[in-house]
């Protein structure tokens, strides 16, 4: 699994995420997004998926209406 920052991980994937919606790496590795030394992002927690779903699901709302 490619290794990004919280940063990095949010704006490729079009979240925002904060520290406590995922798993942080305790020891800091390249992140391969930015290319700096930070500590990456292991796992997403649970009620962070079940929450990006119903975020998803809100998306598709809105632009159907539009
Ligand atoms: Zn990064």
């Amino acid at each position: 699994m490619a290794e990004f920052c919280l940063d990095c991980l949010n704006r490729l994937e079009g979240t925002c995420y904060t520290k406590w919606d995922v798993s942080l790496s305790w020891s800091k590795d390249i992140c391969e997004g930015c290319s700096q030394l930070r500590r990456t992002v292991i796992c997403l927690r649970k009620r962070t998926i079940r929450r990006q779903y119903l975020g998803l699901y809100d998306d598709n709302h809105r632009k159907s209406r539009k």
